[in-house]
């Protein structure tokens, strides 16, 4: 199986004014189609560092990056602006809503940069609602009408509405109670049975220990639960037909 995110000995360096910041130190990770992985750790071990890169908002300083087979770094612009909106779907633990639209315009805003039609927009958005359990009463509410875990489902729906393979979710939870913390992670797990990968980063252990796998990140490095598939280096547009074999460390 050919991991659809496959990140090896990447580093992050920031350079300021101040100096450098090492922040991601030699990080690899896999995560196979379908997958639920869950990246832990204390706040400031560089987790949104690494699901900036993972989807594609930030490079990394070192390192390579391969999301469905394609090597990140020989891609321009535009490629990847291409790549990312028909590949991931992101979600924030600030939920990033625009407050005075409502739920459905909120939803169907990602397909105003596609070439979706009109008029198949908002059947997309209406299927990504149904998909989160949203009752349909509330689809044409302002975001300042609703609940926060009701705000978490909206912001998944907009992820889903390109209908993305993976879904990236920073803290998704961390702005919840546990109870509607409970909630989302029941939406996520839904998601994986529909076959979404899904890549969740949380500082909560109880909330990782959910997932298939915990990968465990401190001070930058890579603890426990990668998974770096021994495989050949993968061409760019040939590589579905390769043979690869597995092993965990
Ligand atoms: P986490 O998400 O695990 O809390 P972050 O990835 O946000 O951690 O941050 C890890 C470390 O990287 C922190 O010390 C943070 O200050 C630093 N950092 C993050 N982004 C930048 C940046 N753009 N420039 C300099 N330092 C940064
Ligand atoms: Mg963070």
């Amino acid at each position: 199986m050919r991991p659809v995110i496959d990140i090896r000995n990447v580093h992050r360096i920031f350079e300021s004014e101040a100096g450098c910041a090492h922040i991601l130190h030699n990080v690899s990770l896999a995560v196979n189609p379908g997958e639920f992985v869950a990246i832990t750790g204390p706040s400031g071990s560089g987790k949104s560092t690494l699901m900036n890169i993972l989807g594609c908002l930030d490079k990394p300083t070192a390192g390579d990056y391969y999301l469905q087979g394609l090597n990140v770094a020989e891609l321009d612009d535009d490629e990847l602006t291409e790549v990312r909106a028909l590949s991931i779907g992101f979600v924030f633990q600030s939920f990033n809503l625009l407050p005075r639209l409502t739920v459905i315009e909120n939803v169907m805003l990602p397909l105003a940069y596609t070439n979706v039609p009109r008029s198949q927009r908002e059947m997309r958005a209406v299927h990504a609602l149904q998909a989160v359990t949203l009752p349909v009463d509330h689809w044409d509410h302002r975001i300042s009408e609703l609940s926060g875990g009701q705000m978490q489902r909206v912001a998944i729906a907009r992820a889903l509405v390109n209908d993305p393979p993976i879904i990236l979710a920073d803290e998704p939870t961390g702005n919840l109670d546990s109870a509607t913390g409970a909630l989302v992670m029941e939406t996520f797990h839904k998601l994986q049975k529909r076959g979404k990968t899904i890549v969740l980063i949380t500082h909560d252990p109880g909330i990782a220990a959910e997932a298939d796998r915990a990968v465990t990140i401190r001070d930058g490095r890579i603890h426990d639960g990668a998974y770096i598939p021994h495989a050949p280096r993968t061409l760019r547009g040939a590589v579905d037909s390769l043979p690869m074999i597995s092993a965990s460390i």
